[in-house]
């Protein structure tokens, strides 16, 4: 956790606890609210937005340009208290991205889903950096030498989604289709698509 995410955990309990020492909510009310927040929080979300990449350029532009904007037209709004920038990273031939949170577990929880056990790990987060290569290896994603690996670092301004290669031989494919094919670690960039 940053130091400002700490802050504003410490203001939202005492925002949390004000509320219902004067009866306004109850915390089951709180619970309710975050319940729903995680509720729509769903790999199928990140999934539809590369699909819609995938098929539509000026939308794959536009993600690319500014990605809280774009998720925001699919009707995902990028972070909640916070305003947050979303920044998507597109593989390529030559290029494969990969996200981390080296500080804590920063991540866009609205489009990737809950984030995994691994992807809050130390081993994960001191590793991945200093050898992203041989820990892609260990997802089963072998990538050759002349792919260039840029890992991206979270921080608490900006959270990022890697846009997957779309495989070949999904021209005939429609949008849901397509959406059915990018899985949580593609988005990350630990998995292929
Ligand atoms: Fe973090």
């Amino acid at each position: 956790m940053t130091h400002s995410d700490a802050l504003i955990s410490r203001r939202v309990r005492r925002l949390e606890d004000l509320l219902q020492e004067r009866g306004i909510v109850g915390g089951e009310a709180v619970d309710e609210v975050i319940d729903a927040h995680l509720a729509g929080s769903n790999p199928a979300n990140g999934a539809r937005v590369v699909a819609r990449a995938w098929t539509d350029p000026d939308y794959r532009a536009r993600l690319l340009a500014d990605g809280a904007a774009a998720v925001g037209e699919l009707g995902y709004a990028a972070g909640g208290v916070q305003k947050q920038r979303l920044r998507v990273v597109e593989n390529t031939a030559d290029v494969h991205n990969v996200i981390v949170c080296t500080l804590c577990s920063c991540y866009p929880l609205r489009l990737l889903g809950p984030s995994p056990s691994w992807y809050r790990s130390e081993a994960y987060r001191s590793r991945v950096v200093r050898e992203p290569r041989a820990v892609l290896a260990e997802f089963g994603l072998r990538l050759p030498d002349t792919t260039t690996i840029t890992v991206w670092d979270s921080t608490s301004e900006t959270r990022y989604m890697v846009l997957p290669r779309r495989p070949e031989g999904t021209e005939h494919l429609d949008e849901p289709a397509l959406a059915a094919l990018v899985s949580r670690n593609g988005l990350i960039g630990t998995g292929p698509v």
